[in-house]
């Protein structure tokens, strides 16, 4: 039985990161332990800092974790040392936790009981005792194909291989369904593969549920627009259900701030996949960060990957602007509000890799050189309201204060806009709503019979763990659309 004071023996320990001053030079992930044995010493003891509550708001309700994971539990068989059965009450829930582990910002940790007072010492470590249970599987060789039984004889389309497009795959193939995933790049992944840098999640964690997958009997495609290559009739013809995880990776622009058409100012998601298709052998990127004066403009998690990936690539210097004030800096800070996490600055292991964070500032213009090139950017202190009841934002001007800084680089990282133009949704009849996303009904099919979506394409650009418990969701769905009923789990509903 979990120990209900171990919070009060144990401080929270966050994983071990490799030092700055290596890991800038490399684009290896920031968190190592000394080795297995050191990792899973040092998770057992955090794993016992768990109280096993009655009511453990890290599992699910609105703070908890969307994929209803069985956090209370598999921290008991951490602490324990059970580390098989651990692997198989958290891949009960997760198909990729390793995925979850590594990149969710993790709101279990932000619903986990031991947040409410800094007195508690901060939440459990889910995340690491997540991508621990994960990294302890593999290397136990306990992550093995799970191939169905039964044939269906149905055949499914997944059109897009980012983590809903895979979630949603895996779990079909599992079900006796013929998946075929179509990926336009040419690699699978989506943003794992090219807009998630290799710093934050190796790529080899992709590519080994991708040989799992395989081995299980999901068929991939790469290199295929399905709309243009694959036509809507041979797509009707040839599948009894579509599932769209297309993913929403319209970048929002700056269409308003004088200078925007100088050269040198890009939005960030160019930026991210050219880094990482270098890291994947693909030659130097023409958005290149070597010896410039960066500025990202955004103060999301696109803009610190920005951040670290204009670091690695020998940035001269690296600031990023945020519109917000900043906010308290610790949990004893008297701003902090109750309850205090997550509401204190988000840092990343990036910001402590050199470089600027400034708050409170928005650009005024961006400043050229005769050649029509950035080279610097006049800020203004600003101050953000939001109406209560429309939700619109606005921004107004503090003081006159201009201060100009240099950039070589623009990096724009200031959110989606929604699911790009394409022709597969004209051809199928369906239009975005004003969110740019895709509507769909209470079984997860869209306007077009037999067409399920899922994902940021749905959702809007989200977490990894919305992606990955809508793709099990529309699984759910996609599954009793073809045979009238489905032992899937479906851990969350459309919005
Ligand atoms: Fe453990 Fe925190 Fe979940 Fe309670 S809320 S069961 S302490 S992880």
């Amino acid at each position: 039985m979990a120990d209900p004071t171990g919070f009060m023996k144990f401080e929270r320990e966050e994983p071990k990161k490799r030092p700055r001053e290596e890991r800038v030079h490399d684009w290896r992930e920031v968190y190592a332990e000394a080795s297995p044995e050191a990792r899973n010493k040092k998770v057992r003891v955090q794993a016992t800092r768990c109280m096993d509550c009655g009511i453990p708001f890290c599992h699910s309700g609105s703070s908890g974790c969307p994929l209803g994971n069985l956090i209370p539990e598999w921290n008991d068989l951490v602490r324990q040392g059970h580390w098989a059965a651990a692997s198989d009450r958290l891949h009960a829930t997760n198909n990729f936790p390793e995925f979850t582990g590594k990149l969710c910002p993790a709101p279990c940790e932000a619903g986990c009981v031991l947040s409410i007072s800094p007195a508690s010492g901060g939440p459990v470590t889910i995340k690491q005792i997540e991508a621990t249970i994960a990294e302890q599987s593999w290397e136990m060789g306990i992550v093995e194909a799970q191939v169905a039984e039964v044939s269906s004889g149905q055949r499914v389309a997944v059109v897009g291989s980012g983590p809903a497009g895979l979630a949603a795959a895996q779990q079909l193939t599992r079900a006796g369904h013929e998946v075929t995933v179509y990926e336009r790049d040419d690699r699978l992944g989506g943003l794992l593969r090219y807009g998630i840098p290799e710093f934050k999640m190796e790529k080899k964690h992709l590519d080994r549920r991708l040989a799992q997958l395989r081995k299980e009997g999901a068929r991939f495609v790469t290199g295929c627009e399905v709309g243009v290559d694959l036509t809507v009739e041979q797509l009707r013809a040839e599948y009894d259900a579509v599932v769209l995880a297309v993913g929403a990776l319209r970048g929002r622009d700056d269409t308003v701030t004088p200078g925007r058409e100088l050269a040198g100012i890009h939005l960030a998601m160019e930026h991210l996949v050219q880094a990482n298709r270098q890291c994947e052998g693909d030659g130097p990127p023409e958005i290149d960060a070597n010896g410039k004066h960066v500025v990202v403009i955004g103060g999301g998690d696109t803009g610190a990957d920005c951040y670290g990936t204009a670091s690695r690539q020998g940035a001269l210097s690296v600031t990023q602007l945020d519109q917000y004030p900043m906010p308290p800096t610790t949990r004893d800070d008297d701003r902090s509000p109750w309850p205090t996490w997550p509401y204190i600055l988000r840092t990343y292991p990036a910001h402590d890799e050199g470089g600027e964070r400034l708050f409170g500032v928005a650009v005024k213009r961006f400043v050229g050189d005769d050649e029509g090139h950035v080279r610097a950017i006049e800020l203004q202190h600003v101050r953000v309201t939001r109406d209560r009841e429309t939700g619109v934002r606005t921004v107004e001007p503090v003081g006159d204060e201009i201060e100009t800084i240099p950039a070589d680089l623009v990096l724009l990282a200031i959110g989606f806009e929604g699911v790009e133009r394409m022709r597969l949704l004209d051809d199928l009849g369906l239009s975005l709503t004003q969110r740019g996303a895709l509507s769909c009904g209470a079984d997860w099919q869209t306007e077009a019979p037999g067409v399920f979506v899922c994902g940021d394409a749905h959702r809007g650009a989200s977490l990894v763990v919305w992606a990955i418990a809508e793709g099990r969701s529309v699984a759910h769905a996609v599954d009793t659309y073809l045979t009238g009923s489905s032992d899937l789990p479906a851990p969350v509903h459309p919005t």
